[in-house]
């Protein structure tokens, strides 16, 4: 040996593995979770220093935000503060390392539980970016429709309003799925269709817990793809994965994208 091993060394043998399944694949799916955000900035739900550890998930709940002022002041609440935190967020080298894959030719499509815009920012084309839980830049009201920027709302509540509603009276809510709301449904479908079709399916940064989202990899093992998961801690889907990386995501991705463009030149 000529020098001490680091931890991107040990997984050199997992990171050739999967880069070989990415640089023969032609339909190339990549499942995002919040794993794939926490170098950026954002803290992810179930990690001991996540969201969760702070909040109740179930106060934060879209029937406590529909039904009551109060539900609502509890979330805008937390939103004011998470949203500060997404849009000061820079792309870490996972994102940026997703974005040059699609330069490159290999990917279909992203589909991210993330709501944090990170991949648009990396400059994936929005147009495959399949958001299967909303996007924090945007929020409407319930009544009239009316569209807001996030930006707006983030103003509002800074100048001291704890409920921002709409000119109309109405709900103003945000572009993001909350707990015990109904996935999108086109996205969802459009998800499932593209997970089916794919031939390599890469999740990065997903505990892998949260249904129906999870189903995407095993949908794609189904129909026959490779599944690589690239993630920290275990999940309960890792049995299924051809090859399983357990590292960080900025780290392993710039290590895949490496050996993927080493073998465009061969
Ligand atoms: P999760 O919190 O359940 O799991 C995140 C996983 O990522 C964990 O297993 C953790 O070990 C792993 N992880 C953390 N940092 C990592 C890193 N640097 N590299 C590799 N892995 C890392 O998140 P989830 O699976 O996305 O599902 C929960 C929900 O969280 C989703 O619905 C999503 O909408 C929401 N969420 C999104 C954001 C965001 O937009 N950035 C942030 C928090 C939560």
């Amino acid at each position: 040996m000529t020098g001490p091993e680091t931890a991107l060394d040990a997984l050199d043998g997992l990171l050739e593995r999967a880069a070989e399944l990415i640089a023969r694949a032609r339909r190339l799916v990549v499942f995002t979770g919040a794993g794939v955000s926490t170098e950026s900035g954002i803290p992810d739900f179930r990690s001991p220093s996540g969201i969760w550890a702070r909040y109740d998930p179930l106060e934060l709940s879209y029937q406590n935000f529909i039904a009551s002022e109060e539900g609502r002041r509890k979330y805008w609440q937390l939103g004011r503060e998470l949203y500060a935190t997404v849009r000061g967020a820079r792309p870490n080298p996972a994102h940026l390392a997703i974005a040059e894959l699609e330069r490159l030719g290999f990917l279909q499509c992203v589909i991210t539980q993330n709501i944090d815009n990170l991949h648009q920012k990396a400059g994936t084309s929005p147009e495959r970016v399949i958001e299967l839980h909303g996007n924090a830049t945007r929020a409407r009201c319930l009544a009239c429709g009316e569209p807001y920027t996030r930006d707006e709302i983030q103003a509002r509540l800074e100048a001291g309003e704890e409920v921002p509603a709409c000119r109309c009276g109405g709900i103003i809510k945000p572009h993001t799925i909350l707990f015990g709301e109904a996935m999108p449904l086109l996205e969802t479908l459009e998800a499932e269709r593209r997970a089916r079709a794919a031939d390599c399916f890469l999740v990065v940064g997903s505990s892998l817990v949260v249904y129906p989202a999870a189903y995407m990899p095993l949908y794609a093992k189904e129909a026959g793809a490779r599944l690589i998961i690239v993630n920290l801690t275990s999940t309960p889907l890792d049995e299924h994965a051809d090859v399983r990386i357990p590292g960080k995501a900025g780290e392993v991705m710039a290590g895949l994208l490496a050996r993927v463009r080493a073998r465009l030149v061969r």
